[in-house]
């Protein structure tokens, strides 16, 4: 499993983006991005030096890495796997990134950040299309039906998040049944979709060096 040690505040703050990786903290003001928008450290404050083309394609795949919580080996992966299939392969790897079981159950709303729906995912909260699902790299495809188990639609993480999924919505690749744990993939979704201000380009030219 992806793990950072350390604050994952200060990862937004290196990247200059709000993330959105703590869930509930990240809607209130103790948020740091907010508090202290400037990079950490010591030198955080400092202007920024111009960097090179390199660099700017590094922090990108920093950036997206870290937003989807993967450790290099993964994301290298899914990219590979992007760069395989047919289309442009920007859009594949983002498309796969948003296709993983930990981010369908984020964007349902039956978790508030992404490291909490790895976490219920791999204890064993849901059921993909009736079948306990407990991979958080599983690639959901269109049709997959995703429910809380029975057993777990008290766990009290999961209806908090329920509860507050309205302030950032449902996408609409996605469909909830109001008043059930369980979401359905309808589609695929659309690279306009996908509204995180991400270039996925930098990504692409970073790894074909
Ligand atoms: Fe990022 Fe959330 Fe921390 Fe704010 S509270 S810095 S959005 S992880």
């Amino acid at each position: 499993m992806a793990r950072h040690i350390g604050s994952v505040c200060r990862l937004c703050r290196r990247e200059n983006l709000k993330m959105f990786l703590k869930g509930d903290r990240c809607y209130s003001d103790k948020c740091a991005y907010d508090r202290r928008g400037y990079a950490p450290g010591e030198h955080g404050q400092r202007r920024r030096v111009k960097i090179s083309d390199y660099g700017i394609q590094l922090r990108e795949k920093q950036k997206v890495k870290r937003m989807y919580g993967l450790l290099e080996g993964q994301f290298r992966g899914l990219f590979k796997k992007a760069e395989q299939k047919r289309g442009v392969t920007g859009t594949n790897l983002l498309i796969f990134l948003e296709r993983r079981l930990d981010n369908v159950v984020y964007r349902l709303g039956f978790a508030n950040s992404r490291t909490e729906a790895r976490q219920l995912v791999r204890h064993n909260h849901f059921t993909v299309n009736g079948k306990k699902m407990n991979i958080p790299s599983y690639l959901a495809k269109i049709g997959d039906v995703i429910e809380v188990r029975e057993k777990s639609r008290k766990v009290r993480v999961i209806l908090d998040a329920i509860d507050t999924v309205v302030r950032r919505g449902i996408p609409a690749w996605l469909e909830v049944e109001q008043g059930t744990f369980r979401g359905t993939v309808k589609a695929y979704p659309t690279r306009e979709e996908l509204t995180m201000p991400i270039q996925e380009q930098l990504i692409v030219e970073l790894y074909s060096k």
